[in-house]
């Protein structure tokens, strides 16, 4: 038997893992879209558009190597809060 059960227990650990810029900090290189195209896309001059809202369960991995590979460490993985 499992440790948890009930809803939560089937919900992956990062299902509310969330993409966060640091609008101080980008420089508008686009290096996050080119690594997360699904994800990331880039407004008129070059800065990051994320949607709201978690991020798909399958990119949660890429998501975080592109937050690495961010040279201004503008970009993270964050997670929500439950609510
Ligand atoms: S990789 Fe970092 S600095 Fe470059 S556009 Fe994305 S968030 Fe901004």
């Amino acid at each position: 038997m499992g440790l948890l059960r009930g809803s939560r227990a089937a919900t992956p650990l990062h299902a509310r893992s969330q993409l966060r810029v640091d609008w101080n900090a980008c420089h508008a290189a686009g290096l996050c879209h080119e690594l997360l195209p699904e994800v990331v896309s880039l407004d008129p001059w070059g800065y990051p558009v994320v949607e709201d809202g978690p991020l798909p369960v399958e990119q949660v991995r890429d998501a975080r190597a592109a937050a690495r590979a961010c040279p201004r460490f503008a970009l993270r993985v964050v997670e929500a809060p439950a609510g």
